[in-house]
């Protein structure tokens, strides 16, 4: 029935319109709709548990802003705690200030995207920070997997140790050490070996490698696609190997972003890269905004209500509540209304930030109004004179007609501006019944 986690809370507080701070029974009804939209969205269940009771703690009490409906709200909430959880905004990069050559270890699974993320990173090091690195891959259990790195290399124009058959790890690691010095390489990278589960043999390996290499920075590969089992994976590779952080995979194919927020967790480590295709250039900075705008499934609401609250002028809010207590809500009062749909953006904007204003868009664009019927609106009110404006009853057809004549709008546009006032009027008599929500709200709700 609903899309999306940010409609099913709009649902949720449709209810709570106009109140002044949410209830802690308020957020609970709310947070049943973020575990299952969590739960669909791939996330662990501790990981589950650990958000709502973060989320909890901050909605209960929150002061509901005027002009954004409480689902909004709480969906920002939930948003911002998602950034955290993520990692928050500022993305985590690789050290590479230690001596060189600095060595990045990649550790995973068979078949994570472990030997394509190793080429990767180098490439995106050599083009980007313009470092000189030197790949070697440690892989001698998967048949073909150290010419797989060497082919990797050429495409992406970056050296790798030549193979040596029958040679072991330890020894790789060593050998890889010494070249990367001699080449003056700034990044060593070692592509290690995988295996189909996590073994005691593949710790005992990794260790050993460590210990010759001394690596700067330790990135485990996960599949974001294996979910739950990419969450196993991370934890058994947490407890044995110091990682410095993650890279997430096959993100391109990943529409609910749940192994992300559940790996940060459990691995407590900054996710640092994003796979994003097979290319070699399909590697992304991790980037918790977008990610969390995916497990929300929603348009921009967060800036939405951001631009809500910079957008509405509290006194303008008060004043206007103060009139609706009085059931005086005028044609400067609409026109008001009017002007703050514009200052957010318009109505095509709105529509694209906040899933539920897709109907409304709808039902907007089918009555023939649009971003122009706005500053159209705006013209004929400006057009009436102080009285008519206060007192929409002196509109007979006589003075309707100069109004359109000094607006350059139709007679039938006046009246349209007319029938919103008294629609509006209405609305807001019966939300002021109902315990008196003020600003956009009422236009949207
Ligand atoms: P390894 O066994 O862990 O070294 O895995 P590989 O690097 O060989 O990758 C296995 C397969 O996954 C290859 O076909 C890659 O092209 C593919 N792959 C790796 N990373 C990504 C990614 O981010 N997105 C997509 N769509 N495919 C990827």
């Amino acid at each position: 029935m609903f899309d999306n986690l940010s409609d099913r809370l709009g649902s949720v507080f449709d209810k709570l319109k106009g109140r002044g701070a949410l209830s802690e029974q308020d957020v609970r009804d709310a947070m049943r709709e973020v575990r299952i939209a969590l739960l669909e969205a791939d996330v662990a269940l501790p990981v589950v548990r650990r958000f709502i009771d973060a989320v909890t703690e901050k909605a209960i009490g929150q002061d509901v802003l005027r002009s954004v409906t409480p689902g909004q709200q709480v969906v920002k909430i939930v948003n911002d705690e998602l950034i955290e959880m993520l990692g928050g905004e500022e993305p985590a990069t690789l050290n590479l200030d230690a001596k060189p050559p600095v060595v990045i270890m990649m550790v995973g699974l068979q078949g994570s995207g472990k030997t394509t993320s190793t080429a990767k990173i180098a490439k995106l090091l050599k083009e980007k920070h313009g470092k000189k690195a030197l790949m070697a891959s440690l892989d001698v259990n998967r048949p073909a997997a150290q010419e797989q790195l060497a082919v990797l290399g050429q495409q992406a124009s970056v050296a790798t140790l030549p193979i040596i058959a029958g040679q072991q790890p330890v020894d790789i690691a060593r050998r890889a050490m010494e070249s990367a010095r001699l080449q003056s390489a700034d990044v060593l990278l070692l592509d290690t070996a995988g295996r189909l589960h996590v073994d005691e043999a593949l710790m005992a390996e990794m260790k050993a490698v460590a210990g010759v290499s001394t690596p700067t920075e330790v990135l485990l590969v996960v599949d974001s696609l294996t979910g739950q089992d990419a969450v196993n994976v991370a934890k058994s590779f947490t407890d044995e190997v110091p990682l410095t952080g993650v890279v997430l995979t096959r993100m391109d194919g990943d529409a609910r972003g749940g192994a992300a927020l559940s790996m940060r967790f459990v691995t407590g480590k900054p996710i640092k890269f994003a796979g994003t295709g097979e290319k070699l250039d399909a590697i992304e900075a991790f980037d918790a905004k977008r990610v969390a705008g995916r497990i929300l499934g929603m348009g921009d609401v967060v800036s939405l209500v951001e631009k809500a609250a910079a957008a509405v002028n509290q006194e303008d809010a008060e004043a206007l509540a103060r009139k609706m207590a009085k059931g005086q809500f005028d044609l400067d009062d609409l026109r008001m209304q009017l002007r703050q749909m514009q200052n957010m953006g318009g109505l095509g904007m709105l529509a694209g930030m906040m899933p539920g204003m897709k109907k409304a868009k709808a039902a907007m664009a089918s009555s023939g109004m649009d971003d122009k019927v706005l500053v159209h609106m705006d013209a004929i009110i400006g057009s009436m004179t102080r009285k008519e404006r206060a007192n929409p009853a002196l509109l007979n057809a006589k003075r309707k007609k100069r109004v359109a004549a000094g607006s350059g709008r139709q007679v039938q546009e006046v009246n349209k501006v007319l029938k919103m006032h008294q629609e509006m009027s209405r609305a807001m008599k019966q939300i002021k019944k109902m315990g008196g929500l003020k600003g956009l709200g009422a236009l949207f709700g």
